[in-house]
């Protein structure tokens, strides 16, 4: 099969196209290679993927007039993972701008160019934070969303009801993941693993905000990647042609459409997750207690029946194991001191 993953150069669009390349197909991966983060850490994984027969890395921008629409023609894939994204919930209270022309105009793009050359499944990345300050948990795909704390969400939203509309209208299979923080190797620099993690090895405060009492669906990469690897294999079927739709399910009724959590399916406290990166460490933490920020929620928490019911998919890694394999890789590749 070949396979599209947009964002490749990313943290999930890294370890998505390695398990691919491991079971023989082919990947046509591409990322803009934006500095939101050290670009240095994008060009290590990308190098560790065209170093890699059947891999094809192309350097552009989703919103760049006509990219996607000459790459779809060219290689016609059969599915598409759309990962590429400019991420980040508290980034995205001061810059924007950055959401619309990625999230926005750079998923219109990828849509008009699946509609010209359609995929047999268009897979593409949302987040559980359009659930909001949803307080129901464990956080059902039917839930209530809620995006007006944070304007990431907000296009993320959009580009679920964008991607529904393309489902509808012209037929397109499509569905839309609900990540739950993701963790593990390669990590995100951004994000609360790698801060804690970076400060803990270094003998530096860390900040815990609402005082710590926080929890989080934490979801290993290496389990992430392979619920997503399964749902390419499943694509959404107009549920009066042949999938029968259940009650409470998010299967659009009228297109092949349909939004899934993937998550551990736990909710951890935050200073449990701590303390686990202080174990993988050997060194304690030091804390300093902040309140809530902006655009955060107290907790997330995945119900992951439909995504178990569609394919099997259970999570393998505890967060202590989880953890252990990403403080191991931050030492190796930061050169952080041993413990
Ligand atoms: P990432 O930032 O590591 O990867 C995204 C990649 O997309 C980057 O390499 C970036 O250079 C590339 N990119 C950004 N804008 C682009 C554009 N306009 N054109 C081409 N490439 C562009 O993020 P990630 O953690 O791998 O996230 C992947 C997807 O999953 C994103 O859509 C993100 O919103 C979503 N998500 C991630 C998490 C998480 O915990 N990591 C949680 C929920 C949702």
């Amino acid at each position: 099969m070949r396979v599209l993953v947009t964002g490749a150069a990313g943290f999930i669009g890294y370890h998505l196209a390695a398990l691919l390349l491991d079971e023989g197909h082919e990947v046509v991966g591409l990322d803009s290679h934006n500095d939101y983060y050290d670009p240095a850490l994008k060009a290590a994984r990308e190098a560790r993927l065209t170093s890699r027969p059947g891999y094809h890395p192309i350097r552009g921008k989703l919103e760049q007039p006509g990219l996607l629409a000459e790459l779809f023609a060219r290689h016609r894939p059969q599915a598409v993972v759309h990962l590429a994204a400019q991420a980040g919930v508290r980034h995205s209270i001061d810059k924007p701008r950055a959401y619309v022309e990625a999230n926005l105009q750079g998923s219109f793009e990828l849509l008009e160019a699946a509609r010209a050359h359609p995929p047999a499944h268009l897979l593409m990345a949302s987040t559980s934070s359009v659930y909001g300050a949803n307080t129901a948990m464990p956080y059902r795909e039917t839930d209530k969303v809620d995006t007006q704390m944070s304007f990431y969400a907000a296009t993320k939203k959009a580009n679920e009801a964008m991607a529904h509309s393309y489902a509808h209208l012209y037929g397109l299979p499509v569905t839309v993941f609900r990540f739950f923080t993701v963790y593990g190797p390669w990590g995100r620099p951004d994000m609360a693993p790698y801060l804690f993690t970076s400060a803990i090895l270094r003998g530096e405060p860390i900040k815990v905000f609402n005082h710590g009492d926080m929890r989080r669906d934490f979801t290993y990469v290496g389990d992430l990647v392979r619920a997503i690897r399964l749902l390419i294999d499943v694509p959404p079927v107009r549920p009066d042609s042949a999938e029968a739709i259940q009650p409470g399910d998010s299967l659009s009724p009228v297109a092949p459409w349909r939004a899934v959590n993937i998550g551990n399916g736990e909710s951890v406290p935050l200073l449990d997750f701590i303390a686990a990166i202080e174990d993988a460490a050997g060194v304690s933490a030091v804390k300093q207690m902040l309140p809530m920020q902006p655009g955060d929620v107290p907790a997330t928490w995945a119900d992951t029946t439909l995504l178990r019911r569609l394919t099997g998919y259970a999570p393998r890694t505890s967060v202590r194991d989880g953890l252990r394999a990403y403080v191991a890789w931050f030492r190796d590749y930061y050169g952080a001191p041993a413990e």
